[in-house]
């Protein structure tokens, strides 16, 4: 759900406000977040014979003809496109779907309702600018206004959640048990939609209510087979309606998936003009650093240009093979054979190595236990033969120092 809003918030700064109009509206379309716009007049358009939202709209328009493409193509990708090259069923059918038909009884429903936890502020506009890297004037100042993407902000119950009487309605959670109870146990979100009435200001305060807005008929996606479910949620600030926020969520059956085999050999390494020079080097088993011509920085991995000094020339310089861990983490999942030292698919180190001449590499540690990888150890550059196509910049634990 953030993740939405969020995405939602780099649009917003470059929204348009139309200065005739105090309303604002940003549609999310499935696969390019970032289309925000202003809206137009409550009043309908030539054409438009009811004040469809515009992802609706939009979806209807090209739904023919992506359906058609993903058809020919034969490869949706995600659930959107799989929604749109997913079989709809007939009407006659779904009414026949007694499960659709309990859903749908629950459309209009209450979902939540609540207050938000804080007055409309300063520090959490400033917050969310800084995150988002928005840096309008818009959200500064004695007259600044909230970005109108934050809206769902001002609803969310943070870490500790709603600890007053917010929370899910018994109708919005009979809905849920009636799908699971069917098995459609899985959830994805697919959509968000803000619509924008007036602006958020500091000191607002901010309560809302969620409804079940509709339930589609049961739909099957890439995903597997289900049900989208979409709430709105209208957020008032002081009593007044400032905006609306619609979100839509698959629930749905998992679809049967080909257990595939598990990969035995390391992925290839992408080889490139860029870095040829590199894994030439790694093949005779020398580890090069690119160094620039021009200010003589190193560089590593290796990039067309110096970024100290813009330079496109550069010669290398090998490695003398010290180091020490900079950084580390432990893979623990995917279980992925080839990188185990085991071949069981357990644990692995990987590791930033900090060599000796300044410039540092992600690779593995290796001669020594994944859980005792350390900051600071001294390593050694070797290269692990990974099979006969492929050789590998690795570096043991030296633990002797
Ligand atoms: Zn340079």
């Amino acid at each position: 759900m953030s993740g939405a809003g969020g995405e939602a918030g780099g649009a917003g700064a470059e929204g348009r406000r139309s200065p005739s109009e105090g309303r604002w509206s940003l549609s999310e379309g499935r696969r390019s977040p970032s289309e925000g716009r202003w809206a137009e007049p409550e009043a309908p358009r030539p054409g438009a014979e009811s004040p469809q939202p515009e992802a609706e709209r939009a979806e209807s328009a090209g739904k023919a003809e992506r359906a058609e493409r993903a058809g020919k193509a034969g490869k949706a990708e995600g659930v959107g496109e799989a929604e749109r090259a997913g079989k709809v069923e007939g009407d006659a059918k779904a009414e026949r779907d007694e499960l659709y038909a309990q859903l749908r009884a629950h459309e209009g429903r209450a979902a939540t309702a609540g207050r938000g936890k804080d007055l409309v502020n300063e520090p959490m506009i400033r917050h969310w600018c800084e995150a988002m890297g928005d840096t309008s004037p818009a959200y500064r100042g004695p007259d600044a206004v909230a970005p109108p993407t934050m809206l769902q902000a001002w609803t969310m119950g943070g870490l500790s959640g709603h600890t007053d009487s917010t929370g899910r309605s018994a109708a919005y959670d009979e809905m849920f048990a009636l799908l699971d109870g069917a098995g459609y146990t899985s959830v994805v979100a697919t959509d968000c939609e803000q619509e924008y009435l007036r602006p958020l200001r500091p000191g607002d305060r901010i309560t809302f209510d969620t409804v079940i807005e509709s339930v589609s008929p049961r739909k099957t996606t890439k995903l597997g087979t289900g049900y989208f479910v979409t709430t709105r949620t209208d957020v008032h600030a002081d009593g007044e309606l400032a905006g609306t926020h619609r979100f839509r969520i698959l629930k749905y059956r998992p679809a049967q998936r080909n257990k595939v085999p598990e990969p035995t050999r390391r992925p290839r390494p992408v080889i490139n003009r860029d870095n040829a020079g590199f894994w030439a080097g790694v093949a005779e088993r020398r580890l090069l650093i690119q160094r620039c011509t021009d200010c003589a920085t190193l560089r590593l991995p290796w990039l067309p240009g110096c970024n100290a000094c813009g330079s496109a020339e550069w010669d290398t310089v090998e490695a003398g093979g010290e180091g020490t861990v900079f950084s580390h983490v432990v893979m623990h999942h995917p279980s992925f054979p080839a990188f185990a030292p085991d071949g069981e698919g357990g644990p692995y180190a990987v590791a930033l190595v900090e060599l000796a001449e300044g410039v540092r590499i992600v690779s593995n540690v290796i001669g020594v236990p994944y859980d005792k990888v350390r900051v600071g150890m001294p390593v050694r550059l070797e290269f692990l033969v990974a099979d006969p196509d492929l050789k590998l910049p690795v570096f043991r634990a030296n633990e002797g120092g």
